[in-house]
């Protein structure tokens, strides 16, 4: 059997993307299964470059194919903010709720709505570091109020265009068509499955 890398230690990505590649002929492993300890600094200047840095540092690491997602969430007012730095927002070492309060205190002075969008890239990386990617997005507003205990990062204050739902209000299964990752996994399982020889 195949076998491809997470190549994350973010909890909520390797759920997510559990159910994405559900069904596929794969063994899928984390980092933590398979022991590994990468460090991988995230200084690309685009949401491609820091996934394919992470792709590759990890199947350097592991000498197997792997998958990383770099994503992020870009507020309109803010400019496109926090955007690359979503994960870093006042410091890495902070939680999802500060974060997302934070968040919440740059828009306060700003009027409504707060249009944004969650963006991801993903990578795969071949063990000899090929590259492929591909992209997704996923388009909304932030809102003042957290809704829903799903999902994770902004997930409580991203409320879904056309829909009177958070992403955090979302089923599971819900998120895994709707969002930007679901769409970015969705583009790239062609190229998985082809280059991993996997049946359709
Ligand atoms: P990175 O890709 O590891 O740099 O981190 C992406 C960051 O963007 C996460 O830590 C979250 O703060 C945010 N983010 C990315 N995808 C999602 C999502 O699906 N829901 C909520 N927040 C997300």
């Amino acid at each position: 059997m195949q076998e491809l890398l997470l190549a994350t230690n973010n909890q909520g990505k390797i759920k997510e993307f559990r159910a994405l590649l559900e069904g596929l002929d794969l063994r899928l492993h984390t980092p933590k299964i398979l022991g590994l300890r990468v460090e991988v600094v995230e200084s690309g200047d685009s949401y491609a470059s820091n996934a394919e840095l992470k792709a590759k540092a990890f199947s350097v690491a592991s000498g197997i194919w792997c998958l990383a997602d770099d994503s992020g969430l870009e507020v309109d007012v803010l400019e496109g903010l926090p955007g690359l730095h979503s994960a870093r927002l006042i410091g890495s070492q902070r939680s999802d709720k500060e974060r997302r309060q934070h968040l919440l205190s740059l828009l306060e002075p700003h009027p409504r709505p707060w249009t944004a969008r969650f963006r991801s890239v993903v990578a795969l990386a071949s063990p000899g570091g090929e590259i492929e990617l591909a992209e997704g997005e996923c388009l909304g507003e932030v809102i003042p109020e957290e809704r829903g205990t799903g999902g994770f990062g902004y997930d409580p204050i991203f409320l879904l265009q056309e829909r009177d739902q958070t992403m955090a209000e979302l089923a599971m299964e819900e998120k895994n068509r709707l969002s930007h990752r679901a769409q970015s996994i969705r583009a790239i399982l062609p190229v998985l499955r082809h280059q991993l020889g996997l049946n359709a």
